[in-house]
C-alpha cells in the first residue's frame, strides 16, 4: 500500500488563536495546541509536496517546520486567510528553473491575479518574483504523485473547494477547511473516506453563517462513514481538550504541527 503524510501548518480560524485583545481562557491557554495560525497544510509523498493555500502565516509557518520545497500550490478559496500570504512562495521559487503551478477554481485563480499583476505578467522576468503558472482544477487531475477529486461545497458567496487525495493503492484522505455544507454532487466522492478533516469553527450553540459547527462536521462524518474526523479551522471558542472530551473517539481536533501519516 502507498504512503502519504500531512502536516498541519495552521489550524486555526481567519483571525487565529490567540485573537488580538482576548482574554478568553482558549486565547490565554497554556497549552500550545489551543495556539493556531492560519489554517494550511502540506501533503507529501515520495515525490510530490504539494501546499494547500497560502495564508498569511506563510513565512512563519515553513521557518518553524522547516518547509524549504514545494512542487504546487492548491488553493481552497480566495478569502484573504488563505491566500495573504502568497507573496511568500518567492522563497520557493528561487531555486526552482520552472514556474511555480498553483491550482485552483477559476475565481480563485482571478483573484490571485488580480490582486499580484506583476507576478502574473509575462514580461516580467525579475528574478525575485514568484513566476506562477495558473491550473485551473477539473473535477480529477493530477498533482505529481497524487490523485485528486474536487469537492464542491457552500461557503457563502465565494466559490470554493474541498479536495480529496489518494495514491494509486492509497487511503483517501479529504481536507475541506471552510464550509457549511457539502454540495449534494461531492457527497458521494466522500463515502467511506478513510480521513475527514474538515471545518469546525466553534459549537452548534453559536451557529455560523458559511462555517461547519463542531457537530456539524461530527454529523458530515457520519452521513459518510468517515473512518477517522479531524477538525480544523478552529476558533478561539474551541478548547482543544475540551473537544476531545466532548467528541466521539474517532473524531479529534487538529493543531499546528500535528503530523499524519496515512
Ligand atoms: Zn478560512
Ligand atoms: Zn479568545
Ligand atoms: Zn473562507
Amino acid at each position: 500500500m502507498n504512503t502519504f503524510s500531512a502536516l498541519f501548518l495552521g489550524t486555526g480560524t481567519s483571525v487565529g488563536v490567540p485573537v488580538i485583545g482576548c482574554k478568553c481562557k482558549v486565547c490565554t491557554s497554556k497549552n500550545p495546541k489551543n495556539n493556531r495560525l492560519r489554517s494550511s497544510i502540506v501533503f507529501k509523498s515520495k515525490n510530490t509536496t504539494l501546499l494547500i493555500d497560502s495564508g498569511p502565516d506563510l513565512r512563519q509557518q515553513a521557518l518553524r517546520s522547516n518547509l524549504t520545497h514545494i512542487d504546487a500550490v492548491l488553493y481552497t478559496h480566495c478569502h484573504l486567510d488563505h491566500v495573504a500570504g502568497f507573496d511568500e512562495l518567492r522563497a520557493f521559487c528561487w531555486n526552482r528553473e520552472d514556474e511555480l503551478p498553483l491550482f485552483g477554481n477559476p475565481e480563485t485563480l482571478a483573484a490571485l491575479e488580480r490582486m499580484h499583476p506583476w507576478a502574473f505578467n509575462s514580461s516580467v522576468t525579475h528574478r525575485g518574483y514568484i513566476r506562477p503558472s495558473k491550473r485551473p482544477i477539473s473535477k480529477q487531475f493530477k498533482i505529481g504523485d497524487f490523485n485528486i477529486t474536487s469537492l464542491a461545497v457552500e461557503h457563502g458567496t465565494v466559490e470554493t473547494h474541498g479536495y480529496l487525495l489518494e495514491l494509486p493503492d492509497s487511503k483517501k484522505v479529504a481536507y475541506i477547511s471552510d464550509l457549511k455544507s457539502v454540495k449534494e454532487e461531492s457527497i458521494e466522492d466522500l463515502q467511506n473516506v478513510d480521513c475527514l478533516i474538515i471545518d469546525g469553527l466553534r459549537y452548534a450553540d453559536q451557529p455560523h453563517p458559511t462555517h461547519m459547527s463542531v457537530e456539524e462536521a461530527c454529523a458530515l462524518g457520519e452521513k459518510v462513514s468517515a473512518k477517522q474526523v479531524i477538525l480544523t479551522h478552529l476558533s478561539h471558542e474551541v478548547e482543544h481538550e475540551e473537544v476531545n472530551e466532548r467528541t466521539a473517539a474517532h473524531i479529534s481536533p487538529a493543531y499546528d504541527g500535528l503530523e499524519l501519516n496515512f
